[in-house]
């Protein structure tokens, strides 16, 4: 058995390896003709078209702007197709979005917190 897939056009080799048992490689080997045509057969079917939303700058300067954009991506992520990879990401997505919402409920308590004890302070 060669080394490379025995196929030849126009004078050329094939510089693919052959598959298991055979002289040719897989996209040359007429045994597999009935493979390939069902492996383009699944490629045209699972092609990715995504339609994004138009794209919004967003100027990240407190978690209540990180949140929006997290808030953005999750509903993009939910417009998608239900596969086993999208909602690993949209489940990703949610989880960062929950600490969000911790840290901006903090950053807002903080900040009243802050605004009261100045309050004080000019009041003496
Ligand atoms: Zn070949």
């Amino acid at each position: 058995m060669s080394v490379q897939c025995v196929y030849r056009k126009n004078g050329k080799s094939c510089q693919a390896y052959p598959v298991l048992d055979s002289k040719y490689c897989f996209a040359h080997d007429p045994a597999n003709a009935k493979k390939r045509a069902e492996a383009r057969k699944k490629g045209g079917l699972h092609r990715r078209v995504i339609k994004r939303t138009k794209h919004v700058y967003h100027h990240i300067k407190s978690v209540k702007d990180v949140n929006m954009i997290l808030e953005s991506a999750i509903n993009e992520a939910r417009s998608l197709e239900s596969s086993q990879s999208n909602l690993r990401t949209l489940a990703y997505l949610c989880n960062i979005a929950l600490k969000g919402q911790e840290l901006g409920s903090l950053e807002e308590r903080v900040g009243a917190i802050e605004k009261a004890t100045n309050e004080k302070k000019e009041l003496r």
